[in-house]
């Protein structure tokens, strides 16, 4: 299998030749076409699988087309950590050098005032730790109603640091038609009833 026959669009191919891999990893060979055909995906995939390109690519292509509206980001990305967060955005800058999406990076310990100037600009992803998502967010700097696409990566370790409660008061904020992409690396009983609520007839995926 080639990315090629994922059905990933041309621009998002090239970045990914250019990045050197060759054949997807296996969760990015499930995931991606799922993503591609609008559905939702219960992911269960440790760090180091791949699964990054495997959210980051489809979601970039979906994207690809239309652009934001100022404070109206089109998707979010929620991460537990500001290392995870730098991480996802490398990823993303790498994956869409090729098309003109525009993101911004919401975490702890950077600038807030930059924060402010790139969400007012408009852009397409977020890709946030949930407790600077929601101070941007009371402080008026975020619309969410735009916001179709949403991934909750490391969902575990959201757990562990106790961010639940914010994840679940910023998906309540979020449109309820849209495209939820779910990922843990362990699927214990209260991941799972989080999965259960945010998520729509889901994909699972196991590797
Ligand atoms: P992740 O699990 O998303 O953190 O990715 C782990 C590492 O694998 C990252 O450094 C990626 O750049 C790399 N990677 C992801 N997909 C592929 C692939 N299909 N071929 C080769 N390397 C990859």
């Amino acid at each position: 299998v080639t990315f090629a026959d994922l059905g990933l669009s041309d621009p998002i191919l090239q970045a990914v030749a250019e990045a050197g891999y060759v054949h997807p990893t296996p969760i990015q060979e499930q995931a991606i076409p799922v993503v591609l055909m609008g559905r939702d995906v219960l992911g269960c995939a440790q760090t180091g699988t791949g699964k990054t390109a495997g959210f980051t690519l489809p979601m970039l292509d979906i994207l690809a087309g239309s652009r934001a509206k100022a404070r109206m980001p089109r998707s979010l990305i929620l991460e537990p950590t500001r290392e995870l967060a730098l991480q996802v955005a490398e990823n993303f800058v790498k994956y869409g050098k090729h098309l003109t999406l525009t993101h911004a990076l919401l975490i702890g310990g950077e600038s807030m005032d930059e924060q402010k100037a790139v969400l007012e600009k408009g852009v397409d992803v977020l890709i946030a730790t949930p407790g600077r998502l929601l101070d941007l967010f009371d402080r008026g700097r975020i619309l969410l109603a735009d916001c179709k696409v949403l991934v909750i990566d490391e969902a575990d370790r959201m757990l562990d640091m106790g961010f639940i409660p914010d994840v679940e008061r910023i998906v309540s904020m979020l449109p309820k038609l849209r495209q939820t992409l779910f990922f843990s690396a362990t699927m214990a009983p209260e991941i799972r009833r989080l999965a259960d609520a945010f998520l729509q007839n889901p994909r699972e995926i196991t590797v």
